[in-house]
């Protein structure tokens, strides 16, 4: 083995070793940010203000009086909202089977 070469290997060996550890640099980071991810799923947050809170507290807000009063609002309106939705396509099957009914006859 010629000096060239010598010196050649040892610049990819060095080249190989400097990739491989910041492979490994790499695989730890990814590690310690999934636990991170892990340790933020153990709780959850208030509805309205993103406040951490425990994770077995149901409805989902803090113990902020403004903050229930603005999930109950939120709650109330939802429900409307599904009895609409509800609502409204039975009506018109209700008006369509009426002229149909007095169509028929
Ligand atoms: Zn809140």
């Amino acid at each position: 083995m010629s000096r060239a070469d010598r010196i050649a290997a040892a610049g990819l060996r060095t080249a190989k070793e400097a990739r491989e550890a910041a492979n490994k640099r790499r695989r730890t980071d990814k590690r310690r940010s999934s636990q991170k991810s892990l340790e933020i799923e153990s709780h959850r947050h208030c509805v309205v203000c993103w406040k951490p809170i425990p994770l077995d507290s149901d409805p989902a807000v803090c113990d902020q009086v403004s903050c229930m009063e603005n999930n109950n609002k939120r709650e109330s309106s939802r429900k409307r909202l599904t009895i609409m939705l509800y609502l409204f396509p039975g009506i018109a099957i209700l008006l369509i089977f009426l002229q149909l009914m007095s169509g028929g006859s």
